[in-house]
């Protein structure tokens, strides 16, 4: 039997996409890159994944998992050789359990992550990772990339969420670890090893996550900040003043949300006249505990003080929810808005929140003596020190001309990130797209080491090759 009449025997024709059907599945989010595959395949359980990665083991065919194809770095897009099999996880989309005494969820890797916050609120519980790409990212893309999103500053990141999984390794075993403990010290953790990982080192299947109490009450915000030091200040005004109840803390330069509004009429800045020119604006979220008047109290005797102290020039306080929404709203649809403008090159830094306001004066002088003219789409969550810090074409230049710029422009805003104590990815991952930066900045010690874990859980290479480190 043909390699691809043993896939359609073990999952049913159906299950088996070859030819002009593997084209969605073969491009990227951004359209960056354009693979090829052997076939796509749609397994419906952690059994048929293992047989299916059995199988590519026999013949040393590579195995690419894709969940949502929402992944900003080209990791979930084969090779276009046209020799790799892309695993979707798609089908694998069910809640297998909810457990309100251990506060935990446990669903399959396929299941998108906004089904699985709805299913936490009918259970009564909140599962608080939410990004921008929520609607179609899974929970097994999530884990693989070790995705942030905005409430990471008080709930953590998808590793912190995660207190089990089930894997399946790249020789088609299944590791049964969807362990619900939050202590668990009985040696190495190899969750964390597969957490972020990029399907470089086994296939997630299932993972169960950490859930928490509901907050009663939520305040949010958008303030006009005159630049990113006041930013910084204000962040540790609202720390200071609301603690483990400030849920949210982005900051937006001004020409990302003048663009937002631009682009999408529907949408609208709550300010007018100056502050709806202001050169940065922030967005805060508390949540909490005890009710909504209790909520709004501290909220606005916290913002009125840092109105006070100069850290903003305004503020506007959504008055219910449909307000909080529209402001997120905003938010959220900075990528969408960049994305109809042309491509641009995109960095995903994190920095120590004390150096952010240096590396941004420090590197966007830096970008306008090598490349002059080129513009800057800056915002992110500075409540966990990561900026998306974007480099768009200057005006009257193709899209290809900046592109072709990539290593340059990579060279110095990763030179400056690295100068200024910070990561080159702080959300996205490594994937195809920063495979060959990493050597650049990883300690040699690390990488290394790093090479050791994958050629030990991988030795023939068949996991999502080309990704992250080469062997
Ligand atoms: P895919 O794109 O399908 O895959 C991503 C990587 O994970 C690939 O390397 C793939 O091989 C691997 N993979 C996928 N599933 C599995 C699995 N089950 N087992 C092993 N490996 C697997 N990221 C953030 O961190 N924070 C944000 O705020 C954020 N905002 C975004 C906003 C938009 C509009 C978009 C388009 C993306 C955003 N992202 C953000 C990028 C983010 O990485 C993805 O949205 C999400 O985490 C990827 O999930 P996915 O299911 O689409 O994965
Ligand atoms: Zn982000």
């Amino acid at each position: 039997m043909t390699f691809l009449a043993e896939l359609q025997a073990l999952l049913g024709a159906d299950q088996v996409l070859t030819g002009g059907d593997t084209d969605s599945y073969t491009l990227d989010w951004r359209g960056r890159y354009r693979g090829r595959a052997l076939a796509v395949v749609r397994p419906d359980s952690a059994e048929s994944v293992a047989a299916v990665v059995r199988l590519c083991a026999r013949h040393g065919v590579p195995v690419v998992p894709q969940g949502g194809n929402t992944g900003l770095c080209g990791g979930a897009t084969p090779a276009d050789d046209g020799k790799a099999v892309v695993l979707s996880l798609a089908r694998l989309n069910r809640v297998r359990a909810i457990d309100t005494d251990n506060d935990t969820i446990t669903v399959e890797a396929g299941c998108i992550l906004q089904a699985v916050q709805q299913a936490a609120e009918q259970a009564g519980r909140l599962f608080p990772l939410s990004l921008a790409a929520e609607g179609s990212c899974t929970i097994g893309g999530n884990l693989a990339t070790n995705a942030g999103g905005t409430q990471v500053l008080r709930y953590g990141n998808t590793r912190d969420l995660t207190l089990g999984l089930e894997v399946v390794t790249p020789d088609g075993e299944v590791w049964h670890g969807l362990r619900g403990l939050r202590k668990d010290n009985t040696g190495y953790d190899l969750r964390d090893v597969y957490i972020g990982s990029e399907g470089t080192l086994g296939i997630i299947t299932a993972a169960t996550l950490k859930l928490f109490p509901l907050p009663v009450a939520r305040c949010t915000a958008l303030l006009a900040v005159p630049d990113v030091e006041a930013g910084v200040r204000l962040l540790g005004r609202a720390r200071q003043g609301f603690g483990a109840a400030l849920t949210g803390f982005e900051l937006m330069a001004g020409n990302c949300l003048q663009a937002v509004v631009r682009l999408f009429p529907q949408q609208r800045l709550p300010f007018s006249g100056e502050s709806a020119q202001s050169p940065w604006f922030a967005l805060l979220e508390l949540s909490d505990s005890e009710s909504e008047a209790h909520a709004r109290e501290r909220f606005e005797t916290v913002l009125g003080e840092a109105i006070e102290a100069g850290l903003a020039t305004d503020a506007a306080i959504a008055e219910n929810i449909t307000q909080s929404r529209a402001l997120w709203h905003l938010r959220e649809s900075i990528p969408l808005a960049e994305a109809e403008l042309g491509k641009s090159i995109k960095h995903d830094v994190s920095l120590p929140i004390s150096r952010i306001a240096d590396f941004v004066r420090t590197t966007n002088a830096l970008l306008q003596q090598n490349f002059p003219g080129v513009g800057h789409v800056i915002f992110g969550h500075l409540g966990d020190g990561n900026l998306h810090y974007n480099v768009t074409r200057a005006a009257g230049q193709e899209e290809a001309a900046l592109l072709a710029r990539q290593p340059h422009i990579y060279g110095v805003v990763h030179d400056s990130v690295h100068a200024h104590g910070g990561s080159i990815s702080a959300e996205h991952g490594v994937g195809q797209l920063k495979i060959d930066e990493l050597p650049r900045y990883k300690d040699p010690v690390e990488l290394a080491l790093m090479r050791r874990i994958k050629k030990a859980l991988d030795p023939a290479g068949i996991m999502n090759p080309g990704k992250v480190v080469r062997p």
